[in-house]
């Protein structure tokens, strides 16, 4: 049976709630708030029934045992403090006890990464968190495929409820899985290429087309013999590449005719390029002008697309191009659209697309995990999936 927080009554109560407030931070500054602002319905929900709420989230990858401001929650808890209008007490040495003042109903604990034990989901930790308080919301989606202290251990020791982020999140996934309305198109692109291969593998079976970009598809542009110069790759997976390529799911990769690429070092210059016309030194930085064209056209000529990543170096203009018309033609489209990946929901935000998409998952790995039908304990847990 499910365990949801829509179906109890949590009241009265003082409720640790695992978030997923791993925002992308550049110069200091929050890029994306998507994150916190996806949190707020239970946050508030529980406020309303009179709980008092101590929030757990990492952020990062800082080193264990070592606080490092660079990875502090501070920015996030200021944030969250102005979106809600109330006091967020951020908290450092808190595996000993946290105590709540009058004036504070929401406690954030200091990065739960700083914290020894959490990686390896160590006992004395779990027990240590769940100590903390009554009962144990899970809202986390984006760490639901692991098994760490505070997103799997913890829920040893206390009573557990998937909160309202994580539900809707389910829902979702679960609808593209089962997906009636076809033709389904997946586009699978961003620098992650060893992950995101597997999940090609899986997707070319349940989609009518395939589209690639970034590293990705720079590494199968080299298993098919072409030149890619300097461009991301990861060639020990050129092998796996050439596999999925010589399938019989192949057709469905719809294949690049150009890309834009440079040669300069400073990244400037750009040049549309045919494939066939890249030269040594070049670095593929986006798709092409037709490359981008045939597959919008494939976007418009679908029912549901699902996106991962994005297909080019949008950190630098104009490398954002591709990513961006691609965002530009899912969101003018009729298809049910569901994106996921921290690089990617931020380039819509910012394009102010965000309610032109069917679902934004807060998920990256995650929801790719999902997808696969991996192992997730918490949500088996939980009774999700
Ligand atoms: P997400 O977080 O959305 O899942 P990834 O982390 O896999 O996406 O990839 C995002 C990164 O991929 C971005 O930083 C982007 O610059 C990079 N990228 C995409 N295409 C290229 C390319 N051709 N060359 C270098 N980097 C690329
Ligand atoms: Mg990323």
């Amino acid at each position: 049976m499910q365990k949801l927080l829509s179906q109890t009554s949590i009241k009265n109560k003082i409720v640790l709630l695992r978030l997923d407030l791993n925002v992308p931070v550049f110069e200091n500054k929050i890029l994306s708030d998507f994150r916190i602002t996806k949190s707020l319905k239970t946050i508030q929900d529980l406020l309303d029934n009179n709980n008092r709420i101590i929030i757990l989230s990492h952020f990062g990858r800082p080193t264990e045992g070592h606080y490092d401001s660079k990875y502090s929650l501070e920015r996030v808890s200021d944030r969250l403090q102005e979106l809600l209008s109330q006091k967020v007490m951020l908290v450092k040495n808190w595996t000993d006890g946290v105590k709540f003042d009058d004036a504070t109903n929401i406690i954030m604990c200091e990065n739960v990464r700083f914290e020894v034990g959490e990686k390896e989901n160590s006992l004395s930790l779990s027990k240590k968190i769940a100590s903390l308080g009554d009962v144990l919301v899970f809202d986390a989606f984006g760490v639901s495929h692991r098994k760490e202290a505070s997103s799997y251990g913890v829920s040893d020791y206390l009573d557990t409820y998937a909160g309202h982020l994580l539900e809707s999140e389910i829902i979702n996934a679960k609808k593209l899985l089962s997906v009636q309305t076809r033709p389904l198109t997946t586009i699978i692109s961003g620098a992650k290429i060893s992950t995101k291969l597997t999940l090609i593998k899986k997707l070319i079976l349940k989609s009518d087309h395939i589209i690639l970009g970034g590293g990705i598809l720079n590494t199968f542009l080299s298993a098919m013999g072409n030149n890619i110069g300097n461009s991301l790759v990861e060639s020990s997976f050129i092998n796996e590449a050439k596999e999925i390529l010589n399938g019989e799911h192949s057709k469905k990769i719809i294949m690049p005719i150009d890309v834009v690429s440079t040669d300069s070092l400073s990244l400037d210059n750009p040049k549309n390029k045919k494939i066939s016309m890249l030269q040594s030194n070049d670095k593929i930085l986006d798709i092409g002008e037709k490359t981008t064209d045939r597959y919008i056209d494939i976007i418009r000529s679908s029912k549901t697309v699902f996106w991962n990543g994005p297909l080019g170096y949008i950190e630098k203009k104009p490398y954002d191009n591709g990513t961006i018309k691609i965002s530009e033609a899912i969101a003018s489209s009729e298809t049910y659209s569901i994106v996921g990946g921290g690089d990617t929901i931020p380039v819509i935000e910012k394009l102010g697309l965000q309610n032109d998409f069917s679902y934004l998952s807060t998920g990256g790995g995650s929801l790719l995990k999902f997808i696969e039908g991996e192992d997730m304990p918490i949500l088996t847990k939980l009774g999700m999936i």
